[in-house]
This record gives structure tokens, C-alpha cells and sequence, in this order.
């Protein structure tokens, strides 16, 4: 479900026109609805209100502080992977005992900031990253809340980019080795052991690989306990995967019917991190048709938005529906949607079966509000574009379109410095 509809062959984000937005903000440009934000954040939350339960957004997925600052007053908390997210999850106004920092480099500095700001706890994904985060705590006079991102084998049957708890995978501690590192940890003076962490990838259309390791993770839990470690806190990751072509994916609901019996009664408190299914279809990618080109093999729809801006189909072949923004009656062709980047994997979509548009048409590219903007660059020295986000019959710029200026900022020439 989200809020992006025709009325009147004119596509509408919630009651404004998104042309209306491009008019004014200028092209490409990054919208968001925060009435799906809401939405999509409320049916996730309510789908476990049956049991004590904390969701943390995956700040990564979009970390617009705007939206953020939307979450965090409908109660949300935080999973970050770096001092930048906390940094971000601190300015909107998330409170520090609902965020959780995950990541298998966190450095010394980012430690020491996230036990200053008082962090639920550390998701830990190394031996050595728990000594530290001890050595850290003690120099600080502070105790550090942990919890062991454990990796329980489990293939998501998703993108091997996007699969993180596989053996293979660089994330968390096998799950072998698990109950022995977690003893060591209890024994370490500056650290609390209050969690078990694991995120086994992301965009997973099915229940089965979660209920498989939450399966695999209470299984540990129980054997903790018999070793007289309580664990507080299951954190279930994130990685309920959307719609983005025909993908039929669980519905939270039936996402928390799964899981919900295996948690009751445990006495635990469960923390998800959802991002993409929160804020992948609450937000579109709006481009404008530069030129058509017929090649010798393929034709091409050359837009104003390239793979700097989006990368998910350069990166992961991903597919995102392509739409007009004003729907007219015109011949379908086939065509590849490539950006103005000098790469050839620099396309928005392959082979893509379209209504021909002309130079100066509007495209919505659908399903970007996660992965979008937040992996964003400024490749080809392109500024980075604006993201507005629409609330009723109203819009706000809540990120302003970079200029040439912005390129080169904190940049010197030799000879400049002093
Ligand atoms: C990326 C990530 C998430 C969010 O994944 P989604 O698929 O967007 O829900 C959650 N937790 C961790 C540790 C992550 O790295």
C-alpha cells in the first residue's frame, strides 16, 4: 500500500501533483509520502503489539532526518551501523534506549560516542570488537550493554549481495562458537550481556528462513540460560522484503503470526530492524526524459537521473517499476532507461517494455524510498538531488538540491592552505 495514485491521468503523491513538486524543486528529485511512512511504520509495530517489543528503523535504508524525526515520534527507535547514523538518530530525536549499533568495523572513536550517548546496546560482531568495546567502557568508567550478532547458517533465498547470515558472510560470530564467546563476555568487567542479535539479509519474501533462525537463536538462548546467562533482548535483524515487480512477501501480520508464539511467555523483549519494508514504497524517484536514441541493437530513454542517484539496478540488478508521471496514449517500445553516467552499467532499466515518451516527460521510478538516496553519490561530480517529503495537500524540501559549490566544499589547492 502506499500513497502514490492517478487522478486524472496525473500522478498524485498523496493530494499533491507530483508535477507541481518538479516544477518548483526542479528534476530529478527524490518524494516521499510520510502518510505511507506512518502507515507503513504503524502496521509493522501494531503487527507485535501482542508482546514487549521495540522497533528500531534501519536508519540506514534512509537516513533523511526528516524522516527520522517522523519515526521517532510515532515511537520508533534505531539500528545504526555507524557514528554518522548516530549522529543522525541523536539530531531527530530518537531516544538512546531504543538504539541499537550493529556493524563489523565500529572504531574506537565510534564507541566511545555511542557509550557517551548511552546506546541500548552493542550488536558485537567480533571477538576482538568485544575486547575493545570493554577496554573502551572501562576507560570510560561505563559499562557497555552487548548483545552478540550471531550468524545462524540460514539462507534468505535473496540476493547474495543482501544475504548476511550465511557461513560464508563477514557478519557476527558462527553460531558454533557462540555460547563460548558469550561466556567469555560475561566474564569481561566492563560488559553487560543483555542481547542476542541476528540479520540474516535483506528483501526476504517469505517466513520460512526467519522462523528457521529464530528457531536456531532460542535454541541458544535456552542453552545460555542453563549457563546462567539471561538474555534481555532478541533482536531479530531486519530484511522483510517488499514488492518491487510481482514479489508477493509476508505481510507484517502474518510476519508476527509467525514468530509471536515463539517468543511468548519467554519473558524477553523483542527488537526489530526493519528498514527497506518501512520506507521502500513510501518514496519514488521523479526523472526527466533528456532524449530518445535508437541504437543499432536496443533503444534508449535517456533521463536526467543516472546510477549516482539509484544505484540498486546497477549494483543488484534490481528492478523498480517505471511509470509516467502523466499518463498519455502513445505507442509501447521497448527500451533500456540509462542514466547521463559515463558507465555502461549506468541504467535505471533493462529491455523495459514502456509507453514511448518524448524529451521533457516525467518518469516516477517506483519502490526508492529505501537504498535510494541514502546510497546516493556524487559520481560524475553530479549534485547530489533534492527529497521532499508530502504531508496531506502539502509539500516540504527536506533535503535541498546540491549546487556546484557543495562539490567542492572542505576541497584546497596545494598552495591555498595557509
Ligand atoms: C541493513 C540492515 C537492516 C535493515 O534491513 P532491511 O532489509 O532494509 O529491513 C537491519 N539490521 C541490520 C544489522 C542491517 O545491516
Amino acid at each position: 500500500m502506499h500513497d502514490f495514485k492517478y487522478v486524472d491521468k496525473e500522478l498524485y503523491c498523496e493530494e499533491v501533483p507530483v508535477k507541481k513538486i518538479t516544477e518548483e524543486v526542479g528534476s530529478p528529485v527524490y518524494i516521499y509520502s510520510s502518510r505511507t511512512l506512518r502507515n507503513h511504520f504503524n502496521v509493522f509495530d501494531c503487527a507485535f503489539a501482542e508482546i514487549p517489543h521495540i522497533v528500531c528503523f534501519a536508519v540506514k535504508a534512509n537516513s533523511n532526518i526528516a524522516i527520522l524525526n517522523l519515526f521517532a515520534k510515532e515511537g520508533s527507535g534505531a539500528d545504526i551501523v555507524s557514528g554518522g547514523e548516530l549522529f543522525r538518530a541523536l539530531k531527530a530525536g530518537v531516544d538512546p534506549q531504543k538504539i541499537v549499533y550493529a556493524g563489523i568495523g565500529k572504531t574506537e572513536e565510534e564507541i566511545a560516542y555511542a557509550l557517551k550517548s548511552d546506546v541500548l546496546m552493542f550488536n558485537v560482531e567480533s571477538p576482538l570488537e568485544l575486547q575493545k568495546i570493554n577496554e573502551v567502557a572501562g576507560k570510560l568508567g561505563v559499562k557497555a550493554r552487548i548483545a552478540l550478532r550471531v550468524n545462524p547458517d540460514i539462507d534468505p533465498k535473496t540476493h547474495p549481495y543482501i544475504s548476511t547470515g550465511l557461513k560464508k558472510s563477514k557478519f557476527g560470530i558462527s553460531i558454533k562458537s557462540a555460547l563460548e564467546e558469550y561466556q567469555l563476555a560475561s566474564t569481561l568487567p566492563n560488559i553487560e550481556v543483555v542481547g542476542i542479535h541476528k540479520h540474516i539479509g535483506s528483501q526476504i519474501t517469505e517466513v520460512g528462513p526467519f522462523v528457521a533462525a529464530m528457531e536456531k537463536i532460542l535454541n541458544l538462548v535456552s542453552k545460555l540460560k542453563e549457563s546462567g546467562i539471561d538474555i534481555k533482548y532478541i533482536d531479530a535483524g531486519g530484511g522483510l522484503g517488499i514488492t518491487y515487480s510481482e514479489e508477493k512477501p509476508p505481510l507484517p501480520r502474518e510476519f508476527g503470526a509467525a514468530i509471536i508464539p515463539m517468543i511468548k511467555g519467554l519473558g524477553c523483549t523483542l527488537i526489530f530492524e526493519p528498514g527497506r519494508v518501512i520506507v521502500g514504497n513510501a518514496g519514488i524517484l521523479v526523472t526527466k526524459v533528456l532524449y530518445l536514441k535508437t541504437g543499432e541493437a536496443k533503444n534508449f530513454v535517456i533521463v536526467d537521473a543516472g546510477m549516482n542517484d539509484l544505484i540498486r539496478p546497477s549494483l543488484y540488478d534490481a528492478f523498480h517499476k517505471i511509470i509516467p508521471v502523466e499518463e498519455k496514449v502513445s505507442e509501447e517500445i521497448t527500451a533500456d532507461v540509462v542514466g547521463p553516467i559515463c558507465e555502461s552499467g549506468d541504467f535505471l532499466a533493462k529491455d523495459r517494455k514502456i509507453a514511448k515518451p518524448e524529451p521533457g516527460d516525467q518518469l516516477a521510478v517506483m519502490s526508492a524510498g529505501a537504498y535510494g538516496f541514502t546510497m546516493s553519490s556524487n559520481y560524475n561530480s553530479r549534485p547530489r538531488v533534492a527529497e521532499v517529503m508530502v504531508d496531506g495537500d502539502k509539500y516540504y524540501v527536506i533535503r535541498k538540491r546540491e549546487s556546484y559549490e557543495d562539490l567542492v566544499r572542505g576541497e584546497t589547492m596545494l598552495g591555498d592552505q595557509i
